[in-house]
């Protein structure tokens, strides 16, 4: 894990990321714009929900990033996991920085807790909200597992990174 040094703005991005989709990507090459250096982080909280395990998310991710290599500097991103509070998280890592993503007026309500919670724990701790570009307002985790387990004949490759969209064929078999 890469430390803070110097006055490095940090932004902590985190998410189930089950698995990571383009929305996710167009998150973080954005929130690149904004800090210095951004981690995906793994939230480890709700590990039973899951559909891939941690080392497969973390690994799909760092795969994923590594396929903008020659779009963007993929060395100010890293990527983590971590159970327990991201505020604390983000504390130890000297970033005040929590990025999230707003698709629907539905993400409102779930963010607007998440931010009550975190300013509950830590009146510091800035959360940043990045609208979801109109192409990537509908695509969600679920929406693209549930695509790829029933209907096997849609093309999912314009919703999720390639070694994601490897490992759904994979998953659930897909013939292409
Ligand atoms: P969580 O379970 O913490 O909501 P997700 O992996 O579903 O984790 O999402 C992480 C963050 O990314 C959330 O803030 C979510 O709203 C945002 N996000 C998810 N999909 C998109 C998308 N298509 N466009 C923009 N933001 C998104």
């Amino acid at each position: 894990m890469k430390m803070n040094s110097g006055n490095k703005k940090i932004g902590i991005y985190p998410g189930s990321f089950d698995p990571i989709t383009n929305g996710h990507i167009d998150i973080i090459k954005r929130s690149l714009d904004l800090f210095d250096e951004v981690i995906v982080l793994v939230s480890v909280n709700n590990e039973k929900s899951g559909k891939f395990d941690f080392e497969t998310r973390k690994r799909l991710i760092n795969e994923s990033i590594k396929e903008l290599e020659n779009e963007i500097d993929i060395s100010k991103i890293t990527v983590d996991s971590y159970e327990g509070l991201t505020v604390e998280y983000a504390k130890k890592h000297n970033s005040k920085f929590i990025i999230r993503g707003l698709r629907v007026v539905s993400d409102f309500e779930y963010e607007w807790q998440l931010y009550k919670a975190n300013e509950f724990i830590d009146k510091d701790i800035e959360m940043i909200f990045l609208m979801a570009r109109e192409d990537y307002t509908f695509i969600s985790s679920s929406s693209v597992l549930e695509l790829a387990k029933y209907s096997q004949n849609v093309d999912i490759s314009p919703l999720v990174p390639k070694p994601v969209l490897k490992a759904l064929e994979e998953r659930f078999n897909i013939k292409k």
